[in-house]
């Protein structure tokens, strides 16, 4: 008897650790294949659930929607990472709640999610998906007290996994190139849907489309041609005045960067410097715009082109976060001043908000230094970022520039007239300068010039032009030259 139950017992252990043993490996796999944040399967899974609706033989689609949240490291570096976990978990449940059960969610990376449609009858099928996606995320969140709007962009992209039907590479549906498998082809191919999307203005889905893998490709030609641009002096500042609200007199002018492509023609600085700012480019075409700048404002100055009222000139250039980022800037402004020999004073740095809220500390410190060297910073594009008004009392900035989307819609009584209204009020609070972007008519002009707003700029004015064409504007005064 004491044998059998010792052997018993010897049998339940056993069956106990091999339970155990069991368990702890589906933990172990279940870590392998799952985002440990938000539980949802994780890129190698997906991969996999991929391959097996591929594999198992049907007349209907397959599709794959990549999802990216727009604007989520904003959010991370203003909310902080505990609240850019919160929101991804949030993120998730909406996911889950706008797909089935039968759909495969995965978290493909940080801000990436993907989902697996199975059995899709019909390519619409998809879009109500990405429809119904979009409105589950359209939903505010509340992130450290503050409600806060994300939103997300999608990239579809169906293939038929018939065996019957035209192979992958060359049916309607085409993979980008014939030496990625399916599984592959079709995830690359979402990819580029998304960033389609993303490049549209965000905020919306896009459907995979042979013609997007071309512009991929030209985008790609395009940086090509751009980092040598510079040494083929493909590159020219132009410059856009900026006026006295009160006196009507040019007092500075903003360089902006041109791009005169050989073959293309001119390319606008809303397709290259997005292109020059992911290859890090910008930092050398930023340092070349201020070099270029201040030598020109040095020129003008000693040649004694003065502001009607007799100040000396400003220029204000454009400097990206990544210049902001970058260990040597402040070193690179101070030679620039002292090459051109320019007054620090009338050089004006432009920042935009979301280029110093990254890193406030960090971003506070080198303002700091700049100012230091004399120069002067100005809030661009402000009330557009993510940035919390307290923001612009903890940074030692001199002005401040309305975004051209408020005052674009000022007229008497309108929404963006008290918006503009409320940021010339901080201004004058902070004893900051404002000036407002864009003005476009005489109406606008004079709405915000009763504002008590400081400086106007826009197409009424004056439109950016080439330097020869400045100095028309700005005749030298005879035998008054300015004192440099
Ligand atoms: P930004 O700094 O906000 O420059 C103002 C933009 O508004 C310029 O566009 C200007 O041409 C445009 N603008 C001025 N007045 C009006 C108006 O009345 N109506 C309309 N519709 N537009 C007006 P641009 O030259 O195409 O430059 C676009 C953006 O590219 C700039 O916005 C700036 O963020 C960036 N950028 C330009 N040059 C540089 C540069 O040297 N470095 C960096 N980092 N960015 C630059
Ligand atoms: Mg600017
Ligand atoms: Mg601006």
């Amino acid at each position: 008897g004491g044998a059998v139950r010792a052997l018993e017992g010897e049998i339940a252990e056993r069956t106990r650790v091999e339970r155990a043993l069991r368990a702890s490996q589906a933990a172990l796999t279940h870590q392998v294949h799952h985002d440990p944040l938000t539980g949802l399967a994780n890129r190698v899974r997906f991969r996999e659930r991929v391959a097996a609706a591929l594999a198992s033989a049907d007349s209907r689609y397959t599709a794959v929607l990549a999802i990216d949240l727009d604007g989520f490291k904003k959010v991370n570096d203003t909310f902080g990472h505990a609240n850019g976990d919160a929101l991804l978990v949030e993120f998730t449940t909406r996911l889950l709640s706008a797909t089935r059960g039968s759909d495969v969610v995965a978290r493909i990376g940080g801000d990436e999610f993907a989902v697996l449609l199975r059995f899709v009858r019909a390519e619409s099928e998809a879009h109500l998906v990405a429809d119904r996606i979009m409105r589950a995320l359209d939903m505010p969140v509340s992130l450290g007290g503050q409600a806060t709007s994300v939103a997300a962009s999608i990239g579809v992209a169906l293939t038929a996994s018939a065996p019957a039907d035209a192979p992958v590479s060359t049916s309607a549906r085409a993979a980008p190139s014939d030496t990625l498998g399916p599984v592959d082809a079709l995830l690359h191919n979402a990819d580029v849907a998304l960033y389609h999307a993303k490049t549209g203005g965000k905020g919306r889905w896009a459907e995979f489309d042979p013609s997007m893998v071309e512009v991929a490709t030209q985008r790609r030609t395009l940086q090509g041609d751009l980092c040598l641009a510079l040494a083929q002096d493909e590159l020219e500042l132009y410059y856009q005045p900026v006026v006295s609200l009160t006196s009507g007199s040019i007092t500075r002018m903003e360089a902006l960067l041109r791009w005169t492509h050989p073959t293309r023609g001119p390319i606008a600085p809303s397709t290259f410097i997005p292109l020059a700012e992911e290859s890090g480019l910008i930092v050398s075409l930023g340092c070349w715009a201020l070099n270029q700048a201040c030598r020109q404002l040095a020129i003008w100055q000693r040649e004694g082109r003065a502001t009607s009222g007799g100040e000396s000139l400003s220029v204000a250039v454009n400097i990206s976060g990544r210049q902001m980022q970058y260990a040597g800037f402040v070193g690179e402004v101070e030679s620039a001043l002292q090459e051109s020999g320019v007054l620090p004073g009338s050089v004006i740095l432009e920042l935009t908000e979301n280029s110093v809220v990254h890193q406030p500390e960090a971003s506070r410190d080198r303002m700091r230094a700049l100012k230091k060297a004399g120069v002067r910073l100005a809030l661009d594009d402000f009330g557009t970022g993510y940035s919390a008004l307290s923001y612009v009392q903890y940074f030692p900035i001199d002005i401040l520039k309305i975004d051209r989307s408020f005052v674009e819609g000022v007229t008497p009584g309108s929404v963006a007239e008290g918006l503009v209204r409320a940021i010339v009020l901080l201004g004058k609070a902070l004893s900051l300068e404002t000036v407002a972007e864009g003005i476009e008519n005489q109406d606008q002009r004079e709405c915000i010039a009763r504002m008590g707003c400081d400086f106007g700029q826009g197409y009424l004015f004056a439109r950016p032009m080439p330097a020869a064409d400045i100095e028309r504007l700005l005749p030298i005064r005879q035998g008054e030259p300015v004192e440099v």
